[in-house]
């Protein structure tokens, strides 16, 4: 499959990953738009919020708290989800932009696939 984000849960493409677990994985955007801009993405793929199953959408909402707590962000981000390219989405993998403009965010990537 050519889906980048795919390649990239598979780390077969570049990627600075922050945070991964069996069902969601989250890496930097490579043209960030904030400070902090992550990606919060399910392993499945998949391109729209109605395709993903109701226990990976779950996971993703306690992943946002889970990275939340890790950066210390509890009252400064915000989450965006394009869905659809009438919507802005371009990458035809599901993913939730989280971004903040707090300032030295502390954050270490666990695993720079280059
Ligand atoms: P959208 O589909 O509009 O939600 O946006 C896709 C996002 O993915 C954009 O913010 C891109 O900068 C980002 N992006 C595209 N390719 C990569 C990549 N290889 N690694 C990290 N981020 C990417
Ligand atoms: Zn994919």
């Amino acid at each position: 499959m050519s889906c980048i984000f795919c390649k990239i849960i598979r780390h077969e493409a570049p990627a600075k990953i922050f945070y991964e677990d069996d069902d969601i994985i989250v890496f930097a955007d490579i043209n960030p738009r904030a400070k902090l801009h992550l990606l919060i993405t399910p392993k499945l793929h998949c391109a729209r919020i109605m395709d993903l199953p109701d226990n990976v959408t779950l996971k993703i909402f306690e992943t946002v708290r889970i990275i939340t707590k890790k950066l210390n962000l509890q009252d400064n981000f915000k989450l965006v989800l394009h869905n659809g390219a009438l919507a802005g989405q371009i990458v035809e993998h599901l993913h939730f932009h989280y971004l903040s403009n707090q300032s030295a965010v502390d954050i270490n990537y666990q695993d720079v696939v280059t």
